[in-house]
């Protein structure tokens, strides 16, 4: 794979908050249609990696590229780069002043400049996919946890995105609605969308993922398949933390 054929490459990236690196000389190539779980210990740098990303957090040092747009470069359009990417935070993903309808007609009409027609279409043919038409009219707070998270995938997805950014998505529900929520991660998966996840779900990962990081204080550690990673992982760090974990 040539470098630009990937969606998304970090090179050799860093980042400090005050004294403490939390991100030391991450390299990191995403091919299209990959799905890679980020595990490892609280504190060890997945969420900060995540917004390096998405823009969230600027970078020490290192270049990120989206495709072949360096959005590193402090010049980049931001509004731009944040069109190509969907992202699911752990909670409080929704805006709690608008019906589902429109959390997801939002980014639509405003981002791809979408007629309300158009838009309206669109969001109702999400909601059919995640199960959910019957809550168009409703606000976030007449939905479950579960639910509220499929929305906030399906608006993640709406815009058709080059690549969906979750951060441990089903860390704030209860057991028994996270099983929805992570098959509609799978649907997308197997639709070829390009899946960056920090993930405490390590059946999850290992069922979905097509390389799984392990990261820790802010470096890969270990990557490779989930049956490397999971079933015979090299570093003891990575094994402490998979027995603790599973
Ligand atoms: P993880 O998602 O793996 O739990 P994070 O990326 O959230 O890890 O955090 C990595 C480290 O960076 C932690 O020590 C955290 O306290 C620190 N950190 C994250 N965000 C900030 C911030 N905005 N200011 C200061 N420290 C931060
Ligand atoms: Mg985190």
């Amino acid at each position: 794979m040539s470098a630009t054929d990937s969606v998304l490459r970090l090179e050799d990236v860093w980042k400090a908050f005050d004294e403490h690196t939390v991100l030391q000389g991450i390299d990191l190539a995403v091919a299209p249609g990959e799905v890679v779980a980020l595990i490892g210990a609280s504190g060890s740098g997945k969420s900060t990696l995540l917004r390096t990303v998405n823009l969230l957090e600027p970078v020490d040092d290192g270049r990120i590229w989206l495709g072949e747009m360096d959005i590193s470069d402090p010049a980049v359009d931001v509004d731009a780069v944040r069109a190509r990417i969907g992202v699911v935070f752990q909670q409080y993903n929704l805006f709690p002043h608008l019906t589902v309808q429109d959390n997801i007609t939002l980014a639509l009409r405003h981002v791809h400049k979408y007629s309300k027609t158009r838009a309206d279409a669109a969001a109702t043919v999400l909601l059919e996919r995640v199960g959910l038409a019957a809550k168009a009219r409703d606000h976030p707070d007449r939905l479950s946890g579960g639910q509220q998270q499929r929305v906030a995938i399906a608006r993640a997805v709406a815009t058709e995105p080059d690549l969906l950014l979750l951060d441990e998505i089903t860390s704030a529900l209860d057991p028994e609605l996270v099983g929805d929520v992570l098959d509609l991660v799978r649907a997308l998966a197997d639709d070829g969308m390009t899946i960056v996840m920090a993930t405490h779900e390590m059946a999850f990962a290992r069922d979905v993922a097509d390389r799984v990081l392990f990261l820790d204080a802010g470096r890969i550690l270990e990557s490779g398949t989930p049956a490397e990673v999971f079933g015979a992982p090299r570093e003891e760090r990575t094994r402490e933390f998979l027995t603790r974990f599973t």
